[in-house]
């Protein structure tokens, strides 16, 4: 049987870099499905397509416009669209709101969620989302929800922000956060929220390690 991990959380919780260390102790592949959302995202944005208009978007994922896909190079995801890797393009914060915007959208999450669940049939892995244990993998071996207050993700979010020279202030990123919150967790169509045999974790006083370390506990005590 292979080992599945469902990692889900809220924007800004570290679930993506978190989740990689996490894979990479167990030495299985980590499925970043926000990746392919974005992906989706900046194909509407770079083709002009109003995000607000379900039929447009929709029509561009069903007609095949938007294909995604996932490829590993050492271990690392890399997101494909229509083939190009776009790996590097999807981590803007137009992009993040644009992913956030196309997955209300009940055909962009269908035609991803199958796309996900093929992946995580054949081999171990470690999927992180928002639907991750409610939808894609309701049967994984480990069911995690990755928390932290707001506060304490727009402080990371505005320190990582700081690195590279952005110096947006924090009040800013606090209402971005909460406003994305609110979109992730009030859309009609699987809305995040912490499935009921999930474990929660919450990280707004735990370190990196601390909060890698905690997960893998719980991996261990469940496998
Ligand atoms: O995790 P990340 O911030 O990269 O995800 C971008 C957006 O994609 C999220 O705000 C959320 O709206 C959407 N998403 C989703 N379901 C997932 C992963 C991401 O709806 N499994």
């Amino acid at each position: 049987m292979p080992l599945t991990i469902a990692i889900d959380g809220p924007v800004g919780a570290g679930k993506s870099t978190i989740s990689d260390v996490v894979a990479q102790r167990l030495g299985i592949l980590h499925l970043d499905t926000g990746a392919m959302y974005r992906a989706v995202g900046l194909c509407a944005l770079e083709k002009g397509i109003d995000l607000q208009d379900e039929t447009a978007v929709s029509r561009m994922c069903e007609n095949g416009e938007a294909q995604v896909s996932v490829e590993y190079e050492n271990g690392a995801q890399r997101t494909l669209l229509n083939g190009r890797d776009v790996t590097g393009l999807i981590r803007t914060q137009e992009v993040g709101q644009a992913a956030s915007a196309v997955s209300r959208y009940p055909t962009v999450r269908r035609i991803l969620v199958r796309r996900q669940q093929e992946m995580a049939k054949s081999q171990s892995m470690l999927l992180d989302g928002r639907d991750i244990g409610t939808v894609v993998l309701t049967d994984a071996t480990v069911k995690i929800y990755l928390t932290a207050s707001a506060e304490a993700r727009a402080r990371r979010r505005m320190l990582q922000l700081q690195e590279k020279g952005d110096t947006t202030p924090f009040e800013t990123i606090l209402a971005e956060v909460n406003a994305r919150d609110y979109q992730d967790m009030h859309r009609e169509t699987d809305p995040l929220r912490q499935a009921e045999d999930a474990i929660l974790v919450d990280s707004s006083d735990l370190s990196f390690d601390e909060t890698v370390d905690a997960i893998l506990a719980l991996v261990e005590e469940r496998k």
